[in-house]
Formats: structure tokens, C-alpha cells, sequence
């Protein structure tokens, strides 16, 4: 009887004894027959690592992977019925394609006849007949990352491991294979394993998706599960633009973010502090008095068929996408529907918010300067004799596109009820005991909602100041579109 899951992974990890550092970390998957599984993940989130564990050119620390639901840790690589297709696709210069595809079967001691046949079969699977004799110097890219393909698939391998395999490629060619890979998938009926840090690329190609960072698990899901209901602020950042504002619930399917308050979906007691994300798609423009939020468009991008637009509200900025093109510097309303607010409980109360930068090109927050240096968050940046900043082209620093968001931890405000000391001012709007500490939000004037921890009980409604030390706070540079 054949089971149903060709590889599972059990609690794997594993760790580097030369330098101790545990590059996965308990890792647990199924992978069905057939399937098409993708690793997604940022550079060095462990999505190699994970893939030679189940080649069998690294052994895992501790965890168990099966195959056919039989332990196969101690296999050598070349017992295991597993394949790889590496980024670089590593064929022979010097052999023509023939002698590519061959090589592994020669090893092998397989028959001369049955070597032909073999190598004719898989140069038609990728669409290469009649190659047989060409030097892999004459071929395309492409051409030479189906060869390598090939010469994995020759082998009659149950599962195919395929990590970045169109890393080398440009745009264009990678859509293509992308494609033809996924059919010849479909045609073949083995199970791949499909290593990329590219989000599109997983969402296209995938029937499942494992989302990695820092050597774990973020989510699996199919590609509709992973791109609508992201699991956390990560997922959600990782795969396609999103706008990600930190927030509190203010009642029953009621939520308070970027400065307006939404009907969201999702049922989350009054008071938990949430993240909300929002997909660009799914905010809506208005005229300024009928958005739930107003603010200034600072960005209009055209993407072909639609606009990618930037509208800063308040302390926030909004990423829209919209068919029509408002002008920079005009005033919008903006509206979401409930159902597409994604109301996540925050296991992080980072503080983070948007910051000014003066005429004198030095940063300020609610018209207070804050003693940080700008020229260190600009790539090659220098502060010439007149005080202008500029980037590591000469350039001076164009104020309208430089945004820069700052973070502070709750801990590290302080609040006081001499109001006016702080950097900002606000009301206590919600307050939950911790245990050992109470925390805070605090909707200032400026329209953001902070969160504070202390361990001192406030009153609801009290007006504070909170005061933010320059030096507990980290400043960065946000992707700015052009
Ligand atoms: P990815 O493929 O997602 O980019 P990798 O699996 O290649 O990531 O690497 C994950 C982490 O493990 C990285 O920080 C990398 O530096 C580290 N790493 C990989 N191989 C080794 C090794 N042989 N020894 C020590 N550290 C390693
Ligand atoms: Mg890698």
C-alpha cells in the first residue's frame, strides 16, 4: 500500500558544530506524493540546509525524516531515491549534452543502450530533443538549466530537489521556465521540492507553501491561504506588499489603526493590542469626507495597469493600489471594508512611526529635533559644510522621498503627568495588568497610538507626556518607490 506522505520531517534541526549556529530550527513537515512544496524564505533563512538534509549531504542534529515512512537519516545521498537541481547548474563545460545527462548513469554501470534511450527520453521531456551532440557552451540559460533538470530527472528520481533553480535567469526566461516547470511537474506526477526567496515565484508554482525565517516555520498553507490570511506580521510582509500598522480593538469587531477606526471581521476582545494589514489592492480612494482616514498623496508610481500610489496620514503611510491617479499632494479619503482588514494579536509591541525631517536636514518628531544622525541611515551619505545631506551618488537628499521610521519598546517610554515634557501628549486609552506591569495605550494628538509599559497603575483618560530617549530608539530607512 503506498502512503500518502512520500517525506516527512520530525522536529528536525540542526546546528553547525564548527560554529554552533543552529541554521534550522524544529522543523516539521509532509510532503504528499506528487506535491509541489516550495521553501520560501529570505537568504539564509535555512532553505538549503533543509534541502540537503533531505538529499543526504548533511545530517540532521537531532529530528527524524522519513521516507515512505521509513527513517533515512543514515542513508548516503545516492541511496536515496532524491535528485537535486542545484542554483548553479554545475554541467560540464568540456562534455557536449549527451556526456552531461550520461554522466550519473555511467557510474552507475548501466547498460550502453539503455543510456541512449534514456538520454533521448529526458532531453524530449524538457523540450531539448536532438541535443545530444551540442556543447553546453552554444546553449542559452535557459537551455542549460533544462539540461540540468535533465540530467536529475534521468535518474528516475521519486522526488525532485530543486533549490533557486532559476536564480541565473532574467525576468523574462524565469516566468517562462517557471511555467514549464509546473507543467512538466504536472506531466511527470513526482513530487518537487522547490527552494526560492522569491514570493512570486512560490505563489505561482506551489500547491504549498512553507514560509521560513531564522531557520523556522512561519506557516504552511496553500498559496490562497498564505496570501489572504497571513499568520503573523512576517508572513505578511514577506509575501507581496502589504501595509502593516500596529493598533489596538476599541469594541466588538471594531478596530483603531493609522489613525481611523474600522469594522474588521475578526472577533478579538476590546483592548488586545493587534497588528492590522492591509493589502494595497483592497484600500479604496475617496473624496477626503467620505474616507474612514484622509491624508496626502506623496507618491504615484504607474505599474502598467494600475497605480501604485503612497498617501502619508498622519504619522502613517498608506500604500494604495488604484486604477485611477490622483496628483501628488492632493488630498484623499481612504476607505477599507471590513474583510479586508487582517486583524493579527501582536506578540510585539514595538512602537514604530513615522519621523520629519527638517529644513536643516535633521530629524524631528512632533516639531521637537531628536539628537540622531541621518547621514549614517543614507547609504554613502555625507552632511556637506552648508548642511545638506547628500547620498552616495553626490545626490542631495530628496526630502519628499526620504521617509524614516523610527521604533521604540513600550519599556522604554516613561510617562508623565507634566504633560507638556514629553515628546508628545495623549490620553490613556486602554490599560491591561501584565502581571507585573500594566500596559498602556496612549492615543496621542498627532492621531498615533503608542504602547507603554509601567508598572505604576494610571487612570483611564489621563493626560500624559510621554517621553521617548532619542538613544533607546532605532531609526531606519523605509523602501522608498521611484
Ligand atoms: P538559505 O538557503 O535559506 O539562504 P542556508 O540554509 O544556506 O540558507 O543557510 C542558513 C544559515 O546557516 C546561514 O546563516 C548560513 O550562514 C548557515 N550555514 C549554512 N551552511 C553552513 C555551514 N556548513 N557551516 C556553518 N554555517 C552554515
Ligand atoms: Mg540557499
Amino acid at each position: 500500500m503506498e502512503r500518502e506522505n512520500i517525506i516527512e520531517l520530525k522536529s528536525v534541526t540542526k546546528s553547525f558544530s564548527d560554529n554552533g549556529f543552529v541554521a534550522v530550527k524544529d522543523f516539521n513537515l509532509e510532503v504528499k506524493r506528487g506535491e509541489f512544496v516550495t521553501f520560501l524564505g529570505p537568504s539564509g533563512c535555512g532553505k538549503t540546509t533543509t534541502l540537503r538534509m533531505i538529499a543526504g549531504f548533511e545530517m540532521p542534529t537531532s529530528g527524524e525524516i522519513l521516507l515512505n515512512g521509513k527513517p533515512i537519516q543514515n542513508l548516503p545521498p545516492y541511496e536515496r531515491p532524491i535528485n537535486t537541481v542545484f542554483q548553479r547548474y554545475a554541467l560540464f563545460p568540456h562534455m557536449n549534452i549527451f556526456d552531461n545527462i550520461a554522466f550519473g548513469l555511467r557510474q552507475k554501470k548501466t547498460p550502453k543502450d539503455e543510456i541512449t534511450k534514456k538520454v533521448k527520453k529526458v532531453l524530449s521531456l524538457v523540450d531539448l530533443e536532438g541535443f545530444e551532440e551540442r556543447r553546453v557552451s552554444t546553449l542559452s540559460g535557459g537551455q542549460q538549466q533544462r539540461i540540468a533538470i535533465a540530467r536529475a530527472l534521468v535518474n528516475e528520481p521519486e522526488i525532485l530537489l530543486l533549490d533557486e533553480p532559476l536564480g541565473a535567469l532574467d525576468l523574462k526566461m524565469r516566468q517562462e521556465m517557471q511555467l514549464e516547470l509546473k507543467e512538466m511537474h504536472d506531466r511527470l506526477g513526482i513530487t518537487f521540492i522547490y527552494v526560492t526567496h522569491d514570493q512570486e515565484e512560490a505563489l505561482t508554482m506551489s500547491d504549498k507553501i512553507v514560509v521560513m525565517s531564522e531557520g523556522r516555520i512561519q506557516q504552511i498553507g496553500t498559496p490562497e491561504d498564505i496570501y489572504n490570511e497571513p499568520k503573523n506580521a512576517f508572513v505578511a510582509d514577506f509575501i507581496g506588499e502589504s501595509n502593516i500598522f500596529s493598533g489596538i480593538m476599541t469594541g466588538k469587531k471594531k478596530v483603531r489603526f493609522c489613525g481611523g477606526e474600522f469594522d474588521c471581521v475578526d472577533d478579538v476582545p476590546e483592548g488586545t493590542h493587534i497588528t492590522a494589514v492591509v493589502r494595497p489592492e483592497d484600500v479604496r480612494l475617496t473624496p477626503p469626507s467620505e474616507g474612514m482616514i484622509t491624508g496626502e498623496v506623496t507618491s504615484v508610481i504607474f505599474k502598467g495597469i494600475h497605480y501604485e500610489i503612497a498617501v502619508q496620514s498622519g504619522k502613517n503611510e498608506m500604500e494604495v493600489k488604484s486604477i485611477q491617479a490622483p496628483k501628488i499632494g492632493e488630498k484623499v479619503g481612504m476607505s477599507v471594508d471590513p474583510d479586508g482588514i487582517h486583524i493579527m494579536i501582536a506578540e510585539d509591541h514595538t512602537n514604530r512611526f513615522l519621523v520629519d525631517i527638517n529644513s536643516d536636514y535633521r530629524l524631528e518628531y512632533n516639531g521637537k529635533l531628536l539628537h540622531a544622525s541621518l547621514t549614517k541611515l543614507i547609504r554613502g551619505g555625507k552632511r556637506l559644510d552648508d548642511g545638506t545631506i547628500v547620498d552616495e551618488n553626490g545626490d542631495t537628499l530628496d526630502l519628499a522621498k526620504t521617509k524614516i521610521e523610527a521604533s521604540i519598546q513600550p519599556q522604554d517610554i516613561d510617562m508623565t503627568d507634566d504633560a507638556e515634557e514629553g515628546l508628545v501628549e495623549g490620553n490613556i486609552s486602554n490599560l491591561i495588568y501584565q502581571g507585573d506591569h500594566y500596559s498602556y495605550v496612549i492615543h496621542t494628538d498627532l492621531g498615533q497610538d503608542f504602547v507603554v509599559y509601567d508598572e505604576d497603575l494610571w487612570n483611564m483618560g489621563d493626560r500624559v507626556g510621554l517621553v521617548m530617549p532619542t538613544e533607546k530608539m532605532s531609526f531606519a530607512l523605509k523602501k522608498q518607490g521611484r
